[in-house]
């Protein structure tokens, strides 16, 4: 079982040389096994292999599913650290609320940055430290410009495509994990272009100030619409990460 399924195992290293006298040895094994049981046996042992083969087939991604993975993951990370720096941006030029904003963001990219290195590690390749960001940072006003134009192409352009691939190559973690991105991506935009257009009334009146953050998928809620559990991943209330207590 576990030389059948190494693909899924981060810490295998196995050359293929040696995988292969190891795979040969078991079939020899198996089959002496096999040759002493009777017909019903014979035919229990098949199934049994038919579906072990089944399983561990299925838990390997095709190529451009992992390459849109890994894309991502990096990706992700990058933009942890940028909503990250736009907040401090926005403390900076005295715009306290929408600062926490952009702090949810940057722990809800963390989330689906982690999320996605855990699928990668899943595979039995390494996730690695992902590269450092290269983005700019300007005024607050022009810096939710960017997040919206970035957030609203990844979410029309880029996670459906890549939804599509992993489902077609029945990748089944990998599109659940792009599929909770893009919903995470329609909910932040409502947040962003909501904040956008009080922001351009010249002051952050309206602007929610406690933000919770989903654990499971890093969806955002704000106090007045934070649900029991999370709406796409049916994590538990009290396992989002509260911001009223770094606030209050
Ligand atoms: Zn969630």
């Amino acid at each position: 079982m576990t030389i059948l399924c190494w693909q899924k195992h981060p810490a295998n290293n196995l050359d293929h040389r040696e995988l292969l006298l190891q795979l040969l040895v078991i079939l020899k094994e198996v089959i002496t096994i096999i040759s002493q049981m009777n017909h019903i046996f014979r035919l229990v042992i098949l199934v049994i292999f038919s579906v072990l083969f089944s399983y561990c087939g299925s838990l390997k991604p095709k190529k451009k599913s992992l390459e849109d993975l890994r894309l991502a993951y990096t990706n992700k990370s990058i933009a942890a650290e940028k909503y990250e720096k736009f907040s401090q941006a926005a403390l900076n030029e005295g715009y306290d609320t929408l600062a926490q904003l952009f702090i949810a963001a940057s722990k809800s990219e963390r989330i689906h940055s982690t999320n996605f290195g855990k699928i990668i590690e899943l595979y039995g390749q390494d996730s690695a430290t992902p590269e450092t960001g290269n983005f700019e940072v300007k005024s607050t006003k022009e810096n939710l410009k960017s997040a919206i134009k970035t957030e609203t192409f990844e979410m029309l352009s880029i996670y459906p495509g890549f939804i599509r691939t992993a489902e077609r190559e029945k990748s089944s973690e990998i599109a659940r994990s792009f599929s909770w991105v893009n919903n995470c991506q329609k909910r932040y935009l409502l947040n962003l272009r909501t904040a956008a257009s009080i922001l351009d009334k010249g002051n952050e009146t309206g602007i929610p100030f406690i933000w919770y953050v989903c654990s499971g998928c890093g969806n955002i809620y704000n106090k007045s619409d934070v649900p029991m559990k999370c709406e796409f991943c049916l994590t538990k209330q009290d396992n989002f990460i509260g911001f009223s207590k770094q606030t209050e």
